[in-house]
């Protein structure tokens, strides 16, 4: 009698663990069997349609990553070794970090600074709800207010933009250049933690781009809050991929030869002695001593998520800065589609180029409102927070046919993807007064 209780008892436990197992298990399970191979298929196929469109300006354009954090924050470890790797493989020219200060005390000055094996990295902060680049080695004085921060940085000649613009910021400061139109850090904000890293486990490996893609979601009232400041004045728009490397569990040995752990947010979360039972585990330490990695947020896969084409005349600081302030970029989700090669304008009565993305445009240099792609997708022309004109196709025109309404327009990209319309790609608006 007692042994048939046990065996049903243990039945039950067992089948319960099977029906918890399949009920967590079961959608990333289909997402690595169905869905991803499928979305890969999709994708290589729509890279396949790439075509170089005419080139129209003398400008070249660089791919580069904004708000990136190294090991001088206090939430990161990441080094060159992982950054640079990352770069090179992504075909990213430039990294504009932003290090979380230590107290009110800058680690801008002990930034990585500089061409490092070709990719050109500039050392800044994040604090107080922005990205900042001083672009000297000036330590910033954040202990005065908010408002007094952005005033010196642009007194100073250097950057300053607003970031995680889904919380509260003086947006009304006439001292600050521009805002992330996306973040992904912004973005994953809604998920649920259990099922993202439930799906990490089963497909973070093979397919971690699809992965981290799972968590995307339009940022439609943060597109609508930079419309409605481009009313007064113009805010550049820039994607951040505020990449830490910092979601995973790493392990490496201290100096007494024990292995310490360290988990999400650079945190140790344990220290232990190598014994024969979790040897296995470990490997030989790589440049920066990892024995252990299982990782989340890569800088690779981050740097190809989404990127910012800077359309600029040299690969040097001051004139990718001078361009960013001018608004002379775009923004689109690289691991797509490669964006390089758009090209937003505006052509005056004599069908010659009167501006770019970014410029102001008087009202009678304007005819009409052009781009480029390299890839075909469902063009969106945006005035003041209204679509005012849908074109498919891998060229744009419009014009008016009643008198041209003034203020700023700009040129959303839609593509297929999983049957619906996804956004890929981001410009700066043409503002015509
Ligand atoms: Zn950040």
């Amino acid at each position: 009698m007692i042994f048939r209780i046990i065996k049903y008892l243990l039945l039950s436990i067992l089948g319960f663990i099977l029906i918890v197992f399949l009920v967590l298990f079961t959608p990333a399970i289909w997402r690595h069997w169905v869905t991803y191979p499928r979305l890969e298929k999709e994708v290589s196929a729509f890279q396949k349609l790439r075509k170089e469109p005419i080139v129209l300006t003398k400008m070249n354009t660089y791919r580069g990553v904004i708000h990136v954090h190294s090991y001088l924050s206090h939430d990161s470890k990441g080094t060159l070794n992982d950054i640079i790797p990352a770069a090179k493989s992504d075909g990213i020219d430039f990294i504009f970090l932003t290090d979380h200060p230590h107290g009110n005390i800058d680690t801008i000055p002990k930034g990585y600074k500089g061409f490092y094996d070709g990719v050109l990295i500039e050392p800044g902060s994040e604090k107080q709800g922005f990205d900042t680049w001083p672009l000297d080695s000036t330590i910033i004085d954040w202990s005065v207010d908010k408002d007094t921060i952005a005033k010196n940085i642009i007194a100073g000649g250097g950057i300053i933009f607003y970031a995680h613009t889904e919380e509260p910021h003086n947006w009304a400061n006439p001292f600050y250049h521009g805002m992330e139109i996306y973040n992904f850090h912004t973005d994953t904000k809604d998920e649920s933690l259990p099922p993202q890293i439930i799906n990490f486990i089963v497909n973070g490996n093979r397919y971690r781009p699809w992965a981290l893609r799972e968590m995307f979601d339009e940022q439609t009232s943060i597109l609508s809050l930079w419309d409605s400041l481009n009313l007064k004045r113009q805010i550049v728009g820039f994607s951040a991929v505020d990449t830490h490397e910092n979601q995973n569990i790493r392990a490496k040995y201290l100096k007494d030869g024990r292995i310490q752990w360290i988990g999400p947010n650079a945190k140790a979360i344990d220290t232990m002695e190598v014994k024969f039972w979790n040897k296995w585990l470990f490997n030989q330490p790589d440049k920066d001593g990892w024995v252990f990695k299982w990782m989340i947020d890569t800088y690779k896969d981050g740097f190809n998520y989404i990127t910012n084409y800077v359309l600029a005349d040299s690969l040097s600081v001051p004139s990718l800065a001078e361009n960013l302030k001018r608004g002379h970029l775009y923004t689109a989700f690289k691991s797509l589609g490669d964006a390089k090669g758009f090209m937003y304008y505006s052509k005056n009565q004599k069908d010659s180029l009167s501006g770019i993305m970014g410029d102001s445009v008087r009202v009678d240099q304007v005819k009409s409102l052009n781009a480029v792609s390299p890839f075909p997708g469902q063009f969106r022309l945006i005035h003041e927070g209204k679509i005012v004109n849908i074109l498919a196709g891998e060229r744009y025109q419009f014009s008016w046919a009643e008198p041209i309404e003034k203020g700023g327009y700009r040129i959303e990209i839609h593509i297929k993807l999983n049957g619906k319309l996804v956004p890929w790609l981001y410009s700066n608006p043409i503002y015509i007064y």
